[in-house]
């Protein structure tokens, strides 16, 4: 007898097995490489190849940087296993120009910031994706974004999409020096939390001290480290009882491991130690490449 998937079950796949959008592959030039702050870098990148992943754009839409084994000005051909891959938020789109950018920030280790560290113009990349696109529910009253270094570029991109209703955003920095402008209207308003107790803590306080009781049209959007990220969906979810569909939530980085699916992982242990767990596997890997070459 085939036992029905449980509430967990379908939360998961919610989560990992929504339905994918097409993988696209390029290989686009860096144009400039610019310092937006002291821990992060902007990367322009250009090139025809680009355009399928700015034709369809969703802000929050990522690409998987495929990275050689050391930095290198050639890209690597195709996907293979095993070559170190790192996920980056499409940032400033622009469709005639055929360029986008990735904000990609120096926390000192990792074949990410490696690269990042020494790209210059001329450089080129494989990239593939995009996924983790966000769409703003038409029915929600408000939006509430929560996120950490890795995901403001994110949060800003779906800020800036929001037009018609209010967007509040809490985000942590490692330092002060890392509050910054942001872009003009892209929120209505911004709580900067300096990083204090470890990753995270600042922002899992911030959200413990709001009001959620009257707000469940209200939809709350949340990216960052995977081990905070779990602790402020359980938080919501089981809590505070926000109904799925309000509450999206994306592991970006897992403390002391490398790569997207270490925390992709993670998350999934923490959807699944927040309810009763029936045991089943789940495929986890979806930004994994369906490979049909570059
Ligand atoms: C959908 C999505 C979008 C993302 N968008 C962005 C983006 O726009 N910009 C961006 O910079 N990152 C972004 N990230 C996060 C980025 O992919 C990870 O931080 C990645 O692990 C960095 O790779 P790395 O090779 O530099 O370090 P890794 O080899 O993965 O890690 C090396 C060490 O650094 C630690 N570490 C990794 N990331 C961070 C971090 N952000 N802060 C502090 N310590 C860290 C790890 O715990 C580990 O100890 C995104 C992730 C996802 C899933």
């Amino acid at each position: 007898m085939t036992s029905q998937p449980s509430k967990l079950v379908e939360e998961l796949n919610g989560v990992f097995a929504r339905p994918q959008p097409p993988t696209y592959w390029a290989t686009p030039e860096v144009l400039r490489v610019d310092r937006v702050s002291p821990r992060v870098r902007r990367v322009t990148l250009g090139g025809e190849g680009l355009t399928p992943f700015l034709a369809g754009y969703q802000p929050g839409d990522a690409v998987k940087f495929v990275l050689t084994e050391t930095p290198s000005p050639e890209p690597n051909e195709r996907w293979e296993p095993g070559l170190p891959s790192r996920a980056y938020t499409l940032i400033n789109p622009d469709r005639e120009a055929g360029t986008a950018q990735v904000d990609i920030i120096d926390h000192g280790d990792g074949p990410g910031s490696a690269w990042a560290g020494q790209a210059e113009p001329g450089w080129r990349v494989l990239v593939g994706g995009p996924r983790f696109g966000y769409t703003p529910d038409p029915a929600a009253r408000a939006f509430r974004l929560f996120a950490d270094l890795s995901a403001l570029p994110a949060a800003i991109e779906i800020g800036r999409a929001i037009v018609d209703r209010p967007v509040s955003l809490a985000i942590e920095v490692p330092d002060a020096e890392e509050v910054r402008d942001l872009p003009a209207g892209v929120v209505d308003d911004v709580t900067w939390l300096i990083q204090d107790g470890g990753p995270g803590r600042q922002l899992v306080d911030h959200v413990h001290s709001l009001d959620w009781a009257a707000n469940a049209d209200v939809h709350v959007w949340v990216a960052g480290e995977a081990g905070t990220i779990g602790s402020i969906r359980r938080f919501l979810r089981v809590e505070q009882a926000l109904p799925r569909a309000v509450v999206t939530v994306s592991g970006y980085w897992k403390l002391g491991e490398h790569g997207i699916d270490a925390a992709r992982v993670a998350l999934a242990a923490e959807l699944a130690r927040s309810s009763k767990y029936d045991g089943n596997q789940y495929d986890l890997d979806s930004f994994e490449p369906e490979v049909d070459g570059v």
